[in-house]
């Protein structure tokens, strides 16, 4: 399918911007512009706020089996589509095509499940204290027009867990999706526009993201804030949110802990944690990040991890049989040498990988890096690559401490045979979401965020559905 340039959608209309201004689309994969973005200016966003009030007005309006009849049109049209959709997904994003597909395949499902879940959404009666004359009531409202700011590492996936929560709640939304990868993003707007959402329900605008959020966030038309990507820029967003009393959800870093207990499977856990670790090249926020094996299997743990290093097949995501594809932009291909060197400084080993591939696109080598200080850079920040860090540790409580030390909270994962390790890591983890024994399998039905810095809010599980509606009580005396 040939790269087209993506428009923004605004009031039910695909338009250019209206002073004509557009932004360069790469392939991470060669480097070269495949194509031009509209980049909204201030007369752009203005015309989508107007539209999403009125889009929200009569989407509000609407019974929510009538609303859930368009968002499972909207899923069928992701899954016919999905083969199309992928090959735009990895041109602009770099990741297999297969994972692009799946991607494309995971988003008709969540709409699905939130159409469901959007039926659900019940008040309550409950009993008047004195007068039997009194009804009291509990109601759920949707919130308003939502402002979405959504990232590159899952174009889709990061819009799609927002708007269909927002939209099974009765919400409209403006989305500012991320400007390196628009044109996936796009498709599933349109896909959404194609099934009959009413003008104005759904907005995509890009441009310069700082510009876009600090006039969107604090507009009175816009209800509600929801954001994905760094921490920084997520306590910059729901500062700004804050000052105006915006609610707010959050999906920010992490860097996840994987604890390989003495007991563990360690053939189980290489393939579980080697599968995530290097799944889109390692640019996923719950992404494996910080191994902490202990010390009696901790060189047997490494070698295997070399060992499944060895055996990905890296290149162009849209040639078959790709295993990991390119880093989606050059900040990160610099990100992966500066960790490098600096772990190498800290005396860290380089087990495998550790160089840049070719000179052509963003390729890194996967990389397994052995004994790793503390200290190290890598130990500290989130990689966001496909770099597993790995360090020995000698007590259970040991490595949960560790794995604690961060101010991170997202994802955990832990290897143990024990049912008493497993219990206490279930308790003392200080993660939004722990897998034991398996490899991260998020779903719709399950909540989906992180706690401490990793953000607060759900984008999974009737969780994410209170993200937009508002709690009210009424209470009628019949006279
Ligand atoms: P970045 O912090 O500059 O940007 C992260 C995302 O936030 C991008 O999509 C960007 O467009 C958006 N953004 C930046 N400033 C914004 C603003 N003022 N208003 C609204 N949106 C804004 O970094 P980056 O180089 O794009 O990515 C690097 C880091 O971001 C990674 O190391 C990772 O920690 C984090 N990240 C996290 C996720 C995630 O899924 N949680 C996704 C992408 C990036």
């Amino acid at each position: 399918m040939t790269y087209p340039n993506t428009q923004l959608f605004i009031a039910g209309v695909w338009r250019d911007a209206s002073d004509g201004k557009t932004i360069a689309v790469f392939n991470p994969a060669t480097g070269k512009e495949i194509g031009r973005v509209a980049h909204a200016g201030i007369a752009d966003l203005d015309l989508a706020l107007a539209a999403a009030q009125k889009g929200f007005e009569s989407w509000r309006d609407m019974p929510a089996i009538e609303r859930a009849r368009i968002m499972r049109k909207a899923a069928g049209l992701m899954r016919e589509r999905a083969g199309a959709i992928a090959a735009l997904l990895t041109q602009e994003q770099g990741k297999p095509l297969v994972e692009a597909k799946g991607e494309a395949m995971a988003a008709a499902d969540i709409i699905d499940w939130f159409a469901d879940e959007g039926q659900r959404v019940y008040g309550r009666l409950v009993p008047s204290r004195g007068n039997l004359a009194m009804r009291q009531m509990v109601l759920k409202d949707p919130v308003g027009p939502v402002a979405a700011f959504t990232p590159w590492n899952f174009p889709i996936n990061q819009v799609v867990r927002k708007m269909a929560a927002a939209l099974a709640a009765g919400c409209s939304m403006i989305v500012k999706a991320a400007e390196e990868t628009p044109a996936a993003p796009a498709e599933l707007i349109r896909a959404f526009a194609d099934a009959g959402a009413p003008v104005g329900v759904l907005g995509l605008v890009y441009g310069d993201p700082a510009e876009i959020s600090n006039y969107l966030i604090p507009h009175p038309v816009i209800r509600k804030i929801t954001f994905t990507g760094s921490t920084p820029v997520g306590k910059q967003l729901a500062a700004l949110a804050g000052k105006h009393m915006k609610r707010v959800t959050m999906e920010l870093g992490g860097h996840a802990p994987v604890i390989v207990a003495e007991d563990a499977d360690v053939a189980l856990a290489v393939k579980a944690a080697g599968a995530a670790k290097f799944r889109n090249a390692g640019q996923v926020c719950i992404s494996p990040t910080r191994f902490l094996v202990h010390e009696s299997i901790a060189k047997e743990f490494t070698a295997a991890m070399v060992t499944y290093s060895q055996t990905l097949k890296v290149g162009d995501g849209a040639v078959e049989g790709t295993q990991m594809g390119p880093l989606a932009n050059p900040r990160r291909v610099t990100a992966m040498a500066e960790f490098t060197q600096d772990a190498i400084k800290h005396g860290a080993t380089v087990a495998h990988g550790g160089a840049r591939i070719g000179d052509a696109g963003n390729f890194w080598q996967p990389t397994v890096l052995a004994d790793v200080p503390l200290h190290a850079k890598v130990f500290n920040d989130e990689p966001f690559g496909p770099m597993a860090a790995i360090r020995s540790f000698n007590t259970l409580e040991d490595a949960i401490s560790e794995a604690n030390r961060l101010p991170f909270g997202l994802a955990g994962y832990a290897f143990t045979r024990s049912l008493k390790n497993a219990d206490l890591l279930t308790r003392r983890m200080e993660v939004g979401m722990l897998w034991i024994n398996m490899p991260a399998m998020p779903s719709a039905e399950m909540p989906f965020g992180g706690i401490k810095d990793s953000g607060y809010g759900s984008e999974g599980g009737p969780e994410a559905m209170e993200a937009y509606l508002n709690t009210r009580a009424v209470a009628v005396m019949n006279v």
